[in-house]
């Protein structure tokens, strides 16, 4: 399963790998940003 983000209308989508035709569901749109899990990464420097 791989999610991405809509570039038009920022919502998250999903699609299957199998499906090519990659289109937003919710505003048509076939631009998307690979959606990166939002962990956030805390660096202690000292
Ligand atoms: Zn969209």
């Amino acid at each position: 399963m791989s999610g991405y983000r809509c570039g038009i209308c920022k919502k998250s989508v999903k699609f299957d790998v199998k499906n090519i035709g990659m289109q937003c569901a919710y505003c048509g749109s076939k631009v998307f940003y690979k959606e990166r899990p939002t962990v956030a990464k805390r660096v202690h420097t000292r």
